[in-house]
Parts: structure tokens; C-alpha cells; sequence
């Protein structure tokens, strides 16, 4: 469904990412794991076209995004979860979401969001910028589910987050798994564990290693170098 193939980024003049590929195919959960300062974000804004790469391509649903604008992608079908959240901080909860769905019609109605997050139901009313991280992750996705995506990116969505939230956040990934492709970037290799069926480890800008969740569960060596587990 998506597949990036030898891509650099840079920021200015500072070469970030070098020759990263990977691939995620439909109805999988992938995720992106790697220390602070790895690249992850970096390869997650090049996928948006927030970061430009000079080499390399970047294909969605077989169709060369590489040049299009990140307005475009997001019309092509890709949910975008940023690291920051980026809520509405002057607009209700239920406002955020209507924004958005009003932007493209499908599935993932408000009616149907606030069933699947009951407590975004009970925050309908209040101001985006008075939630709490937690409750202002949790909006972030439902926010980026009510653009009707096929295919989801959440760039480090335990950060910041007190564990008890992390464990709602497993929850509600949980019960859109079964719905949607996903990509996601973390520190978290427990959270990873949960959630990914595939992982590539991300290290000074370049991907040093790719295997199903399971395989890196049982490589001590691996863990132990790449991501002092
Ligand atoms: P974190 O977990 O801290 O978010 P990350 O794995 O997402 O880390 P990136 O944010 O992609 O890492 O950063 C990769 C490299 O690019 C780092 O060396 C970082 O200092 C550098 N970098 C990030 N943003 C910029 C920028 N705007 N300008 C210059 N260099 C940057």
C-alpha cells in the first residue's frame, strides 16, 4: 500500500535520512522504532512531503506521490497523526472532528467516532486547548480517522503520555486495527510489541533492521544494541 524506496532527506543542507526503504502493505500494522534523533519523524514528514527528499520515491497505493503536495496525499487517502497533535487548541472537541469529516465524506462519522471514544463524547463540548495529552491524543486520532483515510500515520503517539494512558491508547488502537492500515514511529519498544506485526529499527538516519514483531522479541542482540532493551 505504501512503499518508499531509497530515500534521502535533508534539512538544508544537513543529509538526515540515507537510502531508507520499507514498505507497508494493507491491513498491516508496521512500526517505525529508533532512539531519540533516529530519523523517524523525519522519514514520517518525507511520507507527508513536509521534509523533501532529493533521491528516492515514494509510492501510495502504486501511485508515485513523491512530488505531489502533502494536501494531495492527505486527498489520496492518508491519516496523519503529528507528533505535537496538532488539535484545534479554540475549537470544541465536537468541532474538531466535524471540521475535518466535512472535508471528505465516509465511514468514520462523529456519531460513529464518539461510540468507538466514548470520552470524546463527554469532552464534546469543551475547548481542544483545555484537554489533557492524553485526551488530546486520543482526539488527534479520531480527528485524523474523520478524513475517511485507508491508511494511518501516527508519528510517536505514546510520547508524553503517563502509562495508564498508554494502556487506553493500546485500547482504542485495538479496536481500529481491524479496520485500517497503520504506520507508526515510537521509542516505545513495549508499546511497539503491543501493537506492530512488523518493525523496522531506524538509526542515524539509515534502517539497520527489518523482521516481524515476533523475530525481534527473541534477538537479545538487536535489542540490546539498537535499542538498549
Ligand atoms: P525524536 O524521538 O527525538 O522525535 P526522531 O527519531 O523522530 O527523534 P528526527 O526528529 O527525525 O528523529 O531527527 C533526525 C535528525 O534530524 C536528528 O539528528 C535531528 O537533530 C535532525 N533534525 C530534526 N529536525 C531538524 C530540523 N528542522 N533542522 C535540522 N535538523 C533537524
Amino acid at each position: 500500500m505504501l512503499r518508499i524506496s531509497d530515500i534521502h532527506s535533508y534539512y538544508g543542507d544537513t543529509h538526515v535520512l540515507y537510502s531508507v526503504s520499507l514498505e507497508v502493505n494493507k491491513d498491516e500494522i508496521v512500526c517505525i522504532l529508533g532512539r531519540n534523533g533516529a530519523g523517524k519523524t523525519t522519514t514520517i514528514k518525507t511520507i507527508m512531503g513536509y521534509v523533501r527528499h532529493k533521491v528516492g520515491k515514494i509510492f501510495f497505493k502504486d501511485i508515485d506521490i513523491s512530488s505531489l503536495t502533502t494536501y494531495e496525499r492527505v486527498k489520496l487517502g492518508i491519516g496523519y497523526v503529528p507528533e505535537d497533535r496538532r488539535i484545534f487548541a479554540d475549537l470544541s472537541v465536537e468541532e474538531n472532528l466535524e471540521v475535518v469529516h466535512n472535508y471528505r465524506k465516509g465511514k468514520w462519522t462523529k456519531e460513529v467516532l464518539f461510540d468507538l471514544f466514548p470520552i470524546l463524547k463527554r469532552l464534546a463540548g469543551k475547548r481542544g486547548g483545555s484537554l489533557s495529552g492524553g485526551e488530546q491524543q486520543i482526539l488527534a486520532i479520531a480527528r485524523a480517522l474523520a478524513s475517511n483515510p485507508s491508511f494511518l500515520i501516527l508519528d510517536e503517539p505514546c510520547e508524553g503520555l503517563a502509562p495508564v494512558i498508554v494502556d487506553q491508547l493500546l485500547d482504542i488502537i485495538s479496536s481500529v486495527r481491524n479496520e485500517i492500515t497503520i504506520l507508526f514511529s515510537e521509542q516505545n519498544y513495549y508499546f511497539a510489541t503491543e501493537v506492530a506485526e512488523r518493525v523496522y529499527i531506524i538509526e542515524k538516519g539509515q534502517i539497520k533492521y527489518e523482521s516481524s514483531i515476533k523475530e525481534l522479541m527473541e534477538n537479545e542482540e538487536i535489542k540490546r544494541n539498537l535499542l538498549a532493551v
